[in-house]
C-alpha cells in the first residue's frame, strides 16, 4: 500500500472527526466512514418526537479539550453555547441544595460543611487538573530499560512522550501533602471520603453522584473517588445540543479537505499479509488505505472488524476481559409546559438538576445492578435545555433529558419487559420532585444500554466504550499492547473513547491518535 492511499477513519463520532480534521490539516487524504445517517456518534442532537430535539447521548459539555477548540476553530465553524457555568441543584426532601462548583449557594448547610465542601472541591480540582493534563499526552511506554536516570535524560532530549517523566513532574508539582492525599484517596470509595469530611447528607449524595455517573460503581465501590476526578469541570449546554459540537467538527474536517461519508457501515478490515490495508464496507465496496483509524469501540474494532484470528491469544483474552457493559440509560421527555419542581425557584430549573439525595439512596440504587436488575428508585442527572435554547422544542414547550442510573446492559429479565418498568420507575422518582410532571408529558423516549448499543454501535452500550477505572486507564487502556493508539497489527490505529483518556466529549483521543498516525509520536 502506498502513502498516496487515503487514511480511512471508521466512525464519525467526535473523536473520529477530530482525528480526521488534524490529519487533513497535515495534508493527508482522509475518508471518514460513518455507519449512521449523521455524524456525531453518542454526541448528537436528534428529534425524538415531532418538533422536539434533544442531545440523544451526551447532554452536558464539561471536558472538551480547549486545544481542539482553538486549533480547529470550532467557534467559527458553528460551535456556540446556550448556557455555560451551570450550577448543580440537588433535589431532596427539603430545600434544594445549590452548588456552583466551588461554593454552596443555597441550602441548609452548616458553616463547617460549607468550609469542608470548599476544601474538598478545591483539592478535587487540583487532582482533576492533573488528570486533565494527561489527556493530551500519549500514555508512557513502561518497557524494558525504564529507569529514573533514563527517564530524565529522555526528558532533557524532549522525547517526553516516550516516558512518564511529564506525569511524574506533574505529580511532584502537586506538593507533598497533595501527593500523599492522592495516593491515599485514589482508590478509595467516595463514600468513605465524603463521610469523613462532611455531615450534610444531601451534600454527600450530590458529590457522590460525580463518582458513579456513567460507571458501574456505587459510592461504596473502590475507585469511585477517582471517577469523580474526571468530571471536575464546568458544565455547559451547546446551542442546538451536542450535535452542534460534532457538526462544527465535521465542518472543520471538511474545510481541511476530509471526505466524510455517512450511511457507510464498515463490515471488516482488509488484511494483506501482516497489515491492515483497507476496509470493506457492508455494501461490498473495498477502499484501500495507507492507515485505518478506528473510532469504533475496542471490542468492535478487534473482535468484529479485524477478527480474533489476527490477534495474539493473550491480547484477545485481555480484550474479552475489558469491562464494557453499560449501566446507564437515557430518558427524554417532550413536555407541553414546564412543570414546577418543588422548592426550586424558577430561575434555577434550567440548571443541572440531580436526584441523589444522600449516600444511602445512591448506594441502594446501585445494589440491584449487581444482580442484573435495574434500580426501582434511580439516581438522575436532569437537564431542561429548551429553557436556554428554545429552538429545541415548539414554542412554549420543553424537552427534558435525564441520565438514568442504574440500568445494567445485561438485565436478567431482558429489556423488552424491563423498559416500561424502568420508565415508570423514573417518572415516579421525577414526580416526587415535580408532582405534575406526568400530566405534562406529550411523548417519552427511554434509551436502555441495549438501545444505546444499537443506536450508537457501542458494544455493551457503555458511554466510555469501557469502564474508566485505574486498571483500564492510561497505559492500560483499552489493554496493554494497544494503549498508544497503534494496534498490535500494522496499519491499524484506535482513536475512540476506548483509548486514553476515555469517554466524555473531549476530543483528546482523536487528537492524540492523529499525532501517532502522523508519526509525530511513536505508537
Ligand atoms: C447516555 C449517555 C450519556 C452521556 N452523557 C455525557 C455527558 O453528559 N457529557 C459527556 O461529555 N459525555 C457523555 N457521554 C459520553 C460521550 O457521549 C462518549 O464518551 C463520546 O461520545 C464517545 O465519543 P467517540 O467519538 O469516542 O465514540 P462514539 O461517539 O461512540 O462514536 C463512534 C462512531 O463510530 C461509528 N461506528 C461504529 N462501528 C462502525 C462501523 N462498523 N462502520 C462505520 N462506523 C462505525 C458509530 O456509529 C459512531 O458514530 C454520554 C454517553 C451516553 C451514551
Amino acid at each position: 500500500m502506498t502513502d498516496t492511499a487515503p487514511v480511512v477513519i471508521v466512525g464519525g463520532g467526535h473523536n473520529g472527526l477530530v482525528c480526521a480534521a488534524y490529519l487533513a490539516r497535515a495534508g493527508r487524504r482522509v475518508i471518514v466512514l460513518e455507519a449512521a445517517d449523521q455524524v456525531g456518534g453518542a454526541a448528537v442532537t436528534r428529534e425524538f418526537a415531532p418538533g422536539f430535539r434533544v442531545s440523544s447521548g451526551a447532554h452536558l459539555l464539561y471536558a472538551l479539550d480547549p486545544v481542539v477548540v482553538r486549533d480547529l476553530k470550532l467557534a467559527s465553524h458553528g460551535l456556540g453555547f446556550a448556557r455555560s457555568g451551570l450550577c448543580t441543584v440537588s433535589l431532596g426532601a427539603g430545600e434544594p441544595l445549590v452548588l456552583n462548583g466551588t461554593e454552596v449557594l443555597a441550602g441548609e448547610v452548616s458553616a463547617a460543611d460549607r468550609a469542608a465542601f470548599g476544601e474538598y472541591v478545591a483539592r478535587q480540582r487540583r487532582f482533576g487538573a492533573l488528570l486533565a493534563r494527561q489527556r493530551g499526552r500519549i500514555p508512557a511506554r513502561l518497557g524494558a530499560g525504564f529507569s529514573v536516570v533514563r527517564l530524565f535524560a529522555l526528558r532533557a532530549n524532549n522525547r517526553t512522550t516516550e516516558n512518564p517523566a511529564p506525569m511524574l513532574l506533574d505529580l511532584l508539582r502537586l506538593g507533598r501533602a497533595d501527593v500523599r492525599e492522592l495516593l491515599r484517596t485514589g482508590t478509595m470509595p467516595i463514600f468513605d471520603l465524603l463521610d469523613d469530611r462532611l455531615a450534610n447528607p444531601q451534600l454527600k449524595g450530590a458529590l457522590a453522584l460525580d463518582g458513579v455517573l456513567g460507571a458501574k460503581l456505587g459510592p461504596r465501590s473502590g475507585q469511585s473517588f477517582f471517577t469523580s476526578l474526571q468530571r471536575a469541570g464546568a458544565y455547559a449546554l451547546p446551542r442546538g445540543g451536542m450535535g452542534t459540537v460534532t457538526g462544527a467538527l465535521a465542518v472543520a474536517a471538511r474545510a481541511a479537505g476530509a471526505d466524510i461519508r455517512v450511511s457507510s457501515p464498515v463490515a471488516r478490515f482488509a488484511v494483506r499479509g501482516d497489515r491492515v490495508a483497507g476496509v470493506v464496507l457492508e455494501s461490498g465496496e473495498e477502499i484501500a488505505a495507507s492507515a485505518v483509524v478506528s473510532n469504533a469501540d475496542p471490542k468492535t474494532t478487534f473482535l468484529q472488524l479485524l477478527g480474533a484470528r489476527h490477534l495474539d491469544a493473550e491480547f484477545a483474552r485481555r480484550l474479552l476481559n475489558f469491562r464494557s457493559l453499560g449501566c446507564a440509560a437515557k430518558l427524554h421527555l417532550a413536555l407541553d409546559a414546564l412543570p414546577d419542581f418543588r422548592g426550586v425557584p424558577a430561575d434555577r430549573v434550567g440548571e443541572r438538576l440531580i436526584v441523589a439525595p444522600d449516600l444511602a439512596y445512591v448506594e441502594s440504587a446501585f445494589n440491584p445492578a449487581k444482580y442484573r436488575e435495574f434500580s426501582p428508585a434511580p439516581v438522575l442527572e436532569i437537564t431542561i435545555p429548551s429553557l436556554h435554547d428554545p429552538g429545541l422544542a415548539p414554542r412554549g414547550k420543553h424537552v427534558l433529558s435525564a441520565v438514568v442510573q442504574y440500568a445494567p446492559y445485561d438485565l436478567a429479565a431482558g429489556w423488552e419487559s424491563g423498559r416500561h418498568a424502568l420508565e415508570k420507575a423514573t417518572l415516579d422518582v421525577l414526580a416526587r420532585y415535580a408532582p405534575a410532571i406526568r400530566e405534562r408529558v406529550i411523548a417519552a423516549q427511554l434509551l436502555t444500554p441495549v438501545d444505546l448499543e444499537r443506536e450508537f454501535r457501542i458494544t455493551g452500550g457503555h458511554w466510555h466504550h469501557g469502564e474508566l477505572a485505574l486498571d483500564q486507564y492510561m497505559m492500560l487502556r483499552p489493554v496493554p499492547g494497544a494503549a498508544r493508539y497503534a494496534a498490535p497489527i500494522g496499519g491499524l490505529f484506535l482513536c475512540g473513547a476506548g483509548s486514553h483518556p476515555g469517554g466524555g466529549v473531549m476530543g483528546s483521543a482523536g487528537r492524540n491518535a492523529a499525532r501517532v498516525v502522523l508519526g509525530e509520536v511513536r505508537g
